[in-house]
């Protein structure tokens, strides 16, 4: 039986260390790093998102901010509080909710975000620092599988790692910071053919697709390491809702080394990756070591 790999716990214990370099920040330095969270609109799931964010910033002692606006706020309003936010000094760290309404171009907001201040690691100059292997802002739920895999197999180099999913937020940025591991990576997408081959090659298999359950049991090679970042809402044959991943859990069990369960596998590694983010962002724009905490 596969061991279930305990994102909850980890990112908790990452939350924990998060909190302690804050203290330290605080103490030695009088800073306290700070994290401005904006949402256009009213999606609820959004919402829910936002929240959560902005308890767990203040439960690791930074100061956090969150701005609502409303669904048909212009490009220009929001731009203007970009600009704002980024020549707040008590802010160290912006993050805009995605996604955005039509009326506004997301790249456009994205890249007007301070390349220093861009926690969520889509700003294009951190996007290109990453392809060439330079340090930058890494993406939050990329850099959460990658911890999760180095804790369950401590050195991944030579290890052959699939990742089925190519979008900007997931797929790609994972797949560098792989390749970085030195892990010999292949990126499958919607026009692989042989998908199921191509994932029994794997000694990683990371799912970032958004299909319940897409990969299947007899498409996971024994004893590879699994990592779901898929999350699904479905109704279960009850007629309950329930939230499924990327992989059909319970056949992979049996036949997979390790696998991350949804929930409580990657999502709660994408918050604590955000919170740590801020705190790199608020030593860097004031050139402080980052604490040893959360370093690794
Ligand atoms: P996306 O829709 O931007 O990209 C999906 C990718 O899957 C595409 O590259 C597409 O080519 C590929 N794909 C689609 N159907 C396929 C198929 N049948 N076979 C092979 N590949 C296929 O999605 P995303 O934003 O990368 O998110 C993927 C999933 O991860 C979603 O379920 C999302 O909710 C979840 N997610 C979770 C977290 C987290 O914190 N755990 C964060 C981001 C995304």
């Amino acid at each position: 039986m596969a061991t279930r790999i305990n994102g909850a716990a980890f990112a908790a214990d990452l939350r924990q260390r998060i909190g302690k370099s804050v203290t330290t920040l605080i103490d030695h330095y009088d800073l306290k790093p700070g994290l401005a969270v904006v949402l256009v609109g009213e999606d609820p799931a959004s919402q829910v998102y936002v929240r959560n964010k902005g308890k767990q910033t203040v439960a690791a002692g930074m100061h956090s901010i969150e701005y609502t606006l409303s669904a048909d706020t212009s490009q220009t309003e929001l731009l203007t509080l970009i600009d704002k936010l980024n020549n707040d000094p008590a802010i160290n760290g912006i993050l805009v909710q995605l996604p955005l309404p039509s009326q506004i171009e997301e790249s456009r907001v994205i890249n007007a975000i301070s390349v220093e201040k861009d926690v969520d690691g889509f700003h294009i100059e951190n996007v290109g620092k990453l392809f060439i292997g330079e340090d930058s802002m890494v993406p939050c739920t990329p850099a959460g599988c990658v911890m999760l895999l180095k804790e369950q197999m401590g050195n991944l180099s030579g290890k052959n790692a699939v990742i089925v999913g190519r979008s900007n937020i997931v797929g790609k940025p994972v797949a560098m910071l792989l390749l970085k591991e030195h892990c010999t990576v292949t990126l499958a997408h919607s026009r692989t053919q042989h998908l199921d081959a191509v994932c029994r090659e794997a000694d990683i298999l990371i799912a970032a697709v958004g299909v319940p359950r897409l990969i299947k049991g007899d498409w996971i090679k024994p004893g590879a390491v699994v990592i779901d970042v898929g999350i699904n809402r479905i109704v279960a044959e009850d007629g309950q809702a329930q939230l499924v991943g990327d992989v059909d859990y319970a056949a992979a069990q049996s036949v997979a080394e390790a696998i991350t369960p949804v929930p409580g596998g990657v999502g709660p590694m994408t918050i604590a990756c955000l919170l740590r983010n801020t705190v790199i962002a608020a030593c860097r724009q004031n050139n402080v070591a980052i604490p040893d905490e959360i370093l690794g």
